[in-house]
């Protein structure tokens, strides 16, 4: 229930994105634009947009694409268990009290110690240790997304959860290839930097490849591998989602390379009491952050995107474009909660409207 509702309503993005790029210029040269969508991943939609000059080729370069991504999805699992594979569920899983030492693929290590990275960048904003607060909010919305109703999470337990979201206690050893959590009470939620990190990485995979001219969208992280076969640029519209507004789209990003990321108030969230409750929290009121209603981050590292557009999310204004200006290589749109528009300093050059 509670993915068909997500999946739904990220679906209603990709056609949105997708629909209204003009695709005159590349047919001309012989070249058609393919796609294929999935499913079955990080609990989203993932789209794969590609020029290509037959159907063969495109496929080809789509099974490596989602190979790639269904094994992300498995490692990057704190939900489910896999035969054979210690993933994150089982990073998290306590045994007799505590966590267990496992050793782990290399790409979980590189993820958690990119999530590090992410803390530190963001002063503690985007904690991936905050498994325990986030749980009970997650556990929540379900209950809402199953029943229609839930209660809210209770201060108390709130207060207890977050006595143990210290990411210092997860300890990463990567010439072993081993992870540790010392503090049994501590879980890894990674949901704010996983999607964009594995996005970056299957990017990263094509160019190493030499392939050129897609898009992959997963989830709303969106990452253009290339330009088009004319030479266009792609261009990215970032949506609109206030329920009034006549135009679909905020701005449309022009990139031949660019991630651009959106975290938002608005499809993952709970009711109670009238009000909503979104899915993004703040770890200094462990409740939903309450300056936005969405946060767009474009850099040429979707994994970075992905992890500022959280961290920005929970940080009023000055803070959030103090952040932003001070990082190379990102800009920002930040849509506050009255509908306010917000830039970084450079985002202006990076747009067609
Ligand atoms: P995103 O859509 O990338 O902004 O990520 C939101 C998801 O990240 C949520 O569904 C939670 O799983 C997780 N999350 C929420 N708030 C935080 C936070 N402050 N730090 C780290 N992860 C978070
Ligand atoms: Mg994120």
């Amino acid at each position: 229930m509670r993915v068909k509702k997500t999946i739904l309503a990220l679906f209603a993005i990709a056609a949105l994105l997708f629909s209204s790029f003009s695709l005159f210029g590349c047919e001309a040269f012989g070249y058609r634009k393919l796609e294929r969508t999935e499913h079955r991943f990080f609990d989203t939609v993932c789209t794969l947009v590609g020029y290509e000059k037959s159907e063969k080729e495109f496929a080809a370069v789509a099974d490596k694409v989602f190979t790639m991504l269904e094994e992300y999805h498995k490692l990057y699992d704190i939900r489910n268990a896999y035969k054979d594979i210690n993933n994150l569920y089982e990073i998290n899983k306590v045994v007799n009290g505590s966590h267990r030492k496992l050793t782990v693929d290399e790409r979980i290590i590189d993820l958690i110690l990119f999530s590090k990275e992410a803390y530190a960048l963001s002063g503690g904003a985007t904690n991936v240790a905050m498994g325990s607060v986030l749980s009970l909010w997650s556990k929540a919305r379900e209950e809402y997304e199953e029943l229609g109703s839930c209660n809210l999470p209770s201060e108390a337990a709130l207060k207890a959860a977050a006595l143990h979201t210290d990411i210092e206690a997860v300890e990463v050893d990567r010439e072993n290839s081993t992870v540790y959590i010392s503090d049994p009470g501590i879980t890894l939620d990674v949901g704010a930097t996983a999607k964009g990190y594995a996005t970056e990485m299957i990017a990263r995979e094509l160019e190493n490849m030499g392939i050129s001219g897609y898009m992959l969208n997963f989830g709303g992280n969106v990452r253009v591998v290339g330009s088009k076969p004319s030479g266009d640029d792609w261009s990215v519209g970032i949506e609109d989602p206030r329920a009034d507004s006549k135009d679909p789209f905020l701005r449309i990003i022009e990139t031949s390379s660019a991630a651009v990321v959106t975290s938002g108030s608005y499809h993952r969230y709970l009711v109670y009491d009238g009000k909503k409750y979104h899915h993004i929290i703040d770890p200094d009121t462990l409740y939903p952050a309450q300056y936005y209603i969405s946060v767009s981050v474009i850099s040429d590292n979707s994994g970075m995107a992905d992890a500022l557009s959280t961290a920005l999310f929970t940080m009023p204004i000055g803070e959030a474009l103090d952040l932003i200006n001070s990082i190379d290589g990102a800009e920002a749109m930040l849509l506050d909660i009255n509908g306010e528009l917000h830039f970084s300093q450079g985002f202006d050059s990076l747009t067609k409207k």
